[in-house]
């Protein structure tokens, strides 16, 4: 379960941009046609199943609400221009506006126009999920331009019974014990947030679909907030399973990585990503668990408490363009992208591979040298082994000790280790402890 070549994971931070670039103009929301046609989409690089959740269905204390679609949108002025038009960018519309035509005054209108003062240039994104009602966003630029007069609004949309919908990817390993891996996949065109998400949990799952691996791995791709919950409730019976799980978002800006721990604080996932993230070279951040954010809340509220945490780069609402049309192709690039898929599968690839062994020969040290294994090890750079991790995985492979705690202890990378590890293993100087 390896990916380290250069040129691979250049082409991996192309991929991912070209999924979020055809993503990127249909108009997702929490329920509706654009998230069918986004999970649709996703189907042509893994082989996604649909879940299709009926309206009004209770998950536990909410309720499946109306599937929203909108077929156009406008708003013109007395001379008959459209002044705010859907077909543009379809932030224009307020996420689940109710169907709306109708004539009014400006002053009227204004009560349902929503801008961004600060950025006068940047149209903002706004939803109204849970309260029945209507709006328009707009750049403040534009809003300054209005005359008075009356305007023609019409929301072409519809809120009626139908389906909540989610897409979910098992790739099956060689135990029932599962890793979650969830994004959220109802914003429209929004890169950042959440398409960047949605690209990288798609390379993952395509990448690991091609392995063989110890965890099967889980891949939901669901609404924000009312999809983890409904996802969660269809799942209750299941869920012992996850074992460890992340939720991708944010994760194709320039910003520094930021990972924040599940509500357990000190799981396996949460030292899996901080060892990984430590030994990146590259600067980060790590946070404790808040029950503000994205579906960890569900994930990690208090009946539920699984070890998920929150993997991005820049969080949410912590940088200017969140929730804004600046939020677009340029805002995310390839480069990031890539690496946000090199530091996640490495994080997959520590779970995968940290187990716990046995030193078969725990009286004093073993003699390497006759084994061809001290100071044989030739150097590191073509692949040889360091005597350093030889070392160190010999005297914490008291069955008591994972990969994982080995590198924490000693400091050294866990794919050294892991490489000293299958090497002790091919001379019968160790064993894997059974269970683990
Ligand atoms: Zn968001």
């Amino acid at each position: 379960m390896t990916l380290n070549n250069r040129d691979s994971t250049d082409e991996i931070g192309q991929e991912m941009y070209q999924i979020i670039g055809d993503l990127y103009p249909i108009c997702r929301s929490i329920t509706g046609n654009g998230l069918r046609a986004t999970l649709n989409l996703l189907r042509q690089h893994i082989p996604l199943e649909t879940h299709e959740i009926p309206t009004g269905t209770a998950v536990f204390d909410w309720t499946i609400p109306k599937e929203w679609n909108i077929r156009d949108a406008y708003i013109r002025n007395s001379l008959g221009q459209k002044v705010i038009d859907f077909q543009k960018s379809n932030l224009h519309v307020v996420n689940y506006s109710v169907p709306v035509k109708a004539k009014m005054s400006l002053a009227e209108l204004k009560k349902h126009l929503f801008t961004l003062p600060d950025h006068p240039e940047w149209v903002p994104y706004r939803t109204t999920y849970y309260n029945e009602s209507w709006g328009f966003c707009l750049s403040h630029k534009d809003l300054l331009q209005l005359e008075d007069g009356e305007y023609e609004v019409l929301i072409d949309s519809s809120l009626e019974p139908g389906n909540l919908s989610y897409g979910e990817y098992y790739v099956q390993g060689s135990t029932a014990d599962e890793v979650l891996i969830s994004c959220h996949a109802c914003h429209p065109s929004l890169c950042n947030d959440n398409l960047s998400g949605v690209a990288l949990a798609t390379v993952l799952a395509k990448h690991l679909g091609q392995l063989s691996l110890r965890y099967s791995y889980r891949f939901i791709f669901i609404p924000g907030t009312i999809g983890s919950i409904t996802w969660l409730w269809r799942n209750q019976n299941q869920i012992a399973k996850i074992k460890h799980g992340l939720v991708l978002v944010d994760l194709g800006d320039a910003g520094k990585f930021t990972y924040k721990k599940s509500r357990r604080g000190d799981a396996e996932i949460d030292r899996a990503v901080v060892n990984v993230l430590k030994h990146s070279g590259s600067d980060y951040e790590v946070r404790e668990f808040d029950p503000y954010g994205h579906d960890e809340r569900q994930y990690c509220s208090p009946g539920i408490n699984l070890p998920v945490g929150c993997f991005s780069r820049s969080p949410h609402g912590e940088f200017a363009e969140y929730h804004t049309s600046a939020d677009n192709l340029d805002f995310v690039r390839p480069a990031y992208l890539a690496d946000s898929f090199s530091r996640s599968l490495s994080v997959l690839q520590l779970l995968d591979n940290n187990r716990r062994y046995v030193n078969l020969n725990p009286m004093c040290e073993p003699q390497l040298g006759k084994r061809g294994l001290y100071r044989m090890m030739g150097g590191t750079q073509d692949g040889g082994i360091e005597e350093l991790p030889l070392l160190w995985v010999l005297n914490l492979s008291d069955g008591e000790h994972s990969l994982l705690d080995i590198s924490d202890r000693s400091g050294l990378r866990f794919d050294a280790l892991k490489r000293a590890a299958d090497t002790l293993l091919q001379h019968g100087l160790l064993k894997v402890l059974e269970g683990s």
